[in-house]
């Protein structure tokens, strides 16, 4: 197996991708060559306009994380940081001053806005500052168009009711503590799929989908036009982790995306939400956690290879052990 596609959000799929690399160092996922390339597809509906600059929270995540250059504690932006310029913009008062930016990270920041003035689609500029980091996986943007995610509220106070924001601002400034009313994909049904997208699934040996959100993450790639189709047409296997452990996510806010979309929020809920590619969906297989073992056999019944195993990235040893068993789920006993 020599080309592996992953489907990644930022935190979760980062983890995971760093284990990945690890396992495929190291020898130790069966059947994979330990020259094996690696194509992430990345999410880039979270992306937002703050203080004129384009800022990508997922893509930066797997860039800064398997490049070495992340917060490790914080799971997003750069080690080391200092934070002089979020205070100089919060003295002005020149909102939005909820929004993380830090120095250095900054940088990366002003390095992609000028390159994407001076008419350079996202992908190549995602490639440039990725010839800084040396991440060891090729980064794809899911496109090069604008797609947001955006999430409405109640809101008493609201003529209508409610109040539609960017999903960055329900995440970090509401910390997504009220529930997600309706979710909109601004832009994602009219965008083109990003150079080598398609032919990433198309041509690929192996594509997994990590364990990131299967609504804000992955729903969002694989509602990119033409990606479902490719998926569902890719001769590789396909194979998905449960982000949902023993009921709730592990990190982060699924739980609340998947009920905005009405889907149970339980390992079984997602990888049937995902559904069998012998059924119209877009999995082969699907890995829940040991404490979800009970929910193996509705999977099963629904036409999906399942096994459990533990699921928690507490290492890049356990995150590998992790991977290993994603492809021994779905490749042929040899
Ligand atoms: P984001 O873009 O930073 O939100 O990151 P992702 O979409 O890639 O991943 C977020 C998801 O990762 C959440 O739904 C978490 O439940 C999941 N997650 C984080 N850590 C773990 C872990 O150790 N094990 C599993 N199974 N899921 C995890
Ligand atoms: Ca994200």
């Amino acid at each position: 197996m020599q080309k592996i596609t992953v489907l990644s959000g930022g935190m979760g799929g980062a983890k995971f991708l760093q284990g990945l690399l690890h396992g495929i160092a190291s020898g130790t996922l069966p059947g994979v060559a330990s020259d094996a390339e690696v194509t992430v597809v990345a999410n880039t509906a979270d992306d937002i306009w703050v203080h004129g600059l384009k800022v990508c929270p997922d893509l930066d995540t797997v860039m800064y994380t398997l490049g070495e250059g992340i917060d490790p504690e914080r799971g997003w932006g750069r080690r080391e940081e200092t934070w002089s310029a979020k205070d100089e913009l919060a003295a002005y008062g020149v909102e939005p001053t909820w929004f993380g930016l830090g120095d250095r990270d900054l940088a990366t920041h002003l390095v992609r806005t000028q390159m994407l003035d001076a008419g350079y689609p996202l992908s190549d500029v995602t490639a440039a500052l990725c010839r800084r980091w040396q991440p060891g996986v090729r980064l794809l943007p899911m496109t090069d168009d604008r797609v947001e995610t955006h999430v409405a509220v109640a809101d008493a106070d609201s003529p209508s009711g409610r109040r539609v924001m960017h999903f960055q601002e329900y995440w970090i400034r509401l910390r997504a503590s009220v529930p997600a009313e309706t979710l909109v994909f601004v832009g994602l049904d009219d965008a083109t799929p990003g150079p080598g997208v398609i032919d990433a699934i198309t041509d690929a040996d192996l594509v997994v989908l990590p364990p990131s959100n299967p609504v804000v993450s992955v729903g969002t790639i694989l509602g990119v036009p033409r990606v479902r189709e490719a998926l569902g047409a890719t001769r590789a296997p396909v194979v998905g982790l449960s982000p949902i452990v023993g009921g709730t996510h592990v990190r982060g806010m699924a739980e609340q995306m998947l009920t905005a979309i009405g889907v149970e929020v339980s390992a079984a809920g997602v990888g049937l939400h995902y559904g069998a590619r012998s059924a119209g969906g877009v999995l082969d297989g699907w890995l829940v956690d040991e404490a979800d073992a009970e929910q193996v056999g509705r999977l099963t019944d629904a036409g999906l290879a399942c096994v459990a195993v533990p699921l928690m990235m507490t290492s890049p040893d356990a995150t590998a052990a992790m991977a290993a068993a994603a492809v021994s789920l779905v490749t042929p006993v040899r």
